[in-house]
This record gives C-alpha cells, structure tokens and sequence, in this order.
C-alpha cells in the first residue's frame, strides 16, 4: 500500500498548484485540501465566512490568518487528514499562518514542502486564459476548453474565467504573493523541508518531478540498517 504523505505546495498564481495537487493527492490517496476552493464554497454557500471573504477574494486581497487558519484547522482535524495525510494547497500565504499550521498538525508535522518555480511571464498568460468549473473547481484554458460548450468535462457544471483572474486583481495577487508569501520559501528552508520543483513543461513531467522529490526525501530519511 502507498503511504499517505503531508504535503505542502507553493508557487505562485498561475503555477500549477491546483492540478498539481489533484494529481498528487490520487497518488497518494489523501485529500486535497485547497484553501481557496474551500473559501469559493464559503462564498457560494453565503455562510457569515464567505459573506466576509467575499470582496476580498474578488479584489485579489488575502484573508485575515485566523479567519483561514480556522478553517484549515477544523479540516486538517478530521479522520482523513489526520490519519493518511493531506496535499494542502494555497497554505500557508503568510508566515503567521505557517506558524499556526505547525500547531495544527502538531506532532506529526509537515513531510515537505514543494515550491513550484514557474517564470512570472508565463503565469501571466496561463493566468488570462485560464477558466475553471464553477461547481468542482476543474481548471481549463482557452487553448484547451472543454469538449461541449463550456460545459465541465467532470462534472457538468459552466465553465467560466474567475472574478479574480482579470489583469488588475491577478497583479495584486502577485505582488502579495512576492511581499507576503515569498518569505516562506526562506522559512521552510531554515526548517530543512523545501524542496524547488521547475513547474514549466507537460504537467505529467512536473508531476513526475514532484514524486520523485517525495521518493527521495523518504529514501534519505529512512533509517540506514545496520
Ligand atoms: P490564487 O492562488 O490564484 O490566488 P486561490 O484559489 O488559491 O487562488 O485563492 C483565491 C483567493 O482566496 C485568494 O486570492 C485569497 O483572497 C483567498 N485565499 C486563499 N487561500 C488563502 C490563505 N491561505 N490566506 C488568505 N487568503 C487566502
């Protein structure tokens, strides 16, 4: 049997952070666990937290840390995630909330951590063309819409460019992306648990990448024997 794995991906919009992760967790049989998917639900439910996350998300802004850092809690809290593991996606963007996240997965911690480099230039254009399924979050580009109308491949549902992805808000989020997120790269790796992945190229090959990294990240930690 596979073992779980307790999985952090970063990388800036645009990346591949949600296909990579969907990718990973079937390999490795844990849920995704996406904070902005999460919130996009919190807003479509119109729950008190998606009432107040709303204008934020739609001017690309972040979310205040308790607000998310509750949220991933309670989810990391559940059987799944405690028990095999998870591929947790969007989280940390600050490093307050990469301090609460080593509370919450308190003793086990985080196996590794994966920051996926892609050039700014090409995040910008997979950014405007890129359009996702309203209901199951499924990504898809002008260069590569559905087969029926934009209608989701997955699940039926419309297919559509996000509020968020117009050029204004997607150059907040990544300038916030730089001033905020950017330093974790720094935290993580004073904690021994980064690993760069080159994120350009065919997503098969950067999942590839992605496992081979984990594979050998358990390899050299595997106690030697005698
Ligand atoms: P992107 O990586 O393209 O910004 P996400 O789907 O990860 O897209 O997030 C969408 C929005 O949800 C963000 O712009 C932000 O407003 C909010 N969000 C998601 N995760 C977090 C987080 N960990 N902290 C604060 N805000 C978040």
């Amino acid at each position: 049997m596979i073992p779980g794995v307790r999985l952090v991906v970063l990388g800036k919009q645009g990346a591949g952070k949600g296909t990579q992760c969907v990718r990973l967790s079937h390999h490795y049989v844990v849920p995704h666990v996406s904070t902005g998917d999460m919130l996009r639900g919190e807003v479509k439910s119109k729950t008190p937290l998606g009432l107040r996350a709303q204008s934020l998300m739609d001017q690309g802004e972040l979310i205040p840390d308790d607000m998310v850092m509750e949220m991933v809690g309670a989810r990391l809290s559940e059987r799944d995630t405690r028990g095999r593991g998870f591929v947790l996606d969007g989280c940390p963007r600050t490093t307050t909330q990469a301090e609460r996240l080593e509370d919450i997965v308190h003793p086990f911690g985080v196996d590794l951590v994966v920051n996926l480099e892609v050039p700014t230039s090409l995040v910008m254009k997979r950014l405007a063309s890129r359009r996702v399924c309203v209901d199951c979050g499924a990504n898809y580009s002008t260069a590569a819409p559905p087969m029926v109308n934009w209608t989701c491949d997955v699940c039926g549902g419309e297919v559509v460019q996000r509020e968020d992805d117009t050029e204004e808000a997607i150059q907040r989020r990544l300038d916030l992306y730089e001033k905020q997120t950017a330093p974790l790269i720094e935290w993580y790796d004073d904690r021994d648990k980064l690993v760069h992945i080159n994120g350009t190229g065919s997503p098969d090959s950067v999942t590839r990448r992605v496992v081979g990294a984990i594979d050998a990240q358990r390899q050299a930690r595997r106690p030697s024997v005698p």
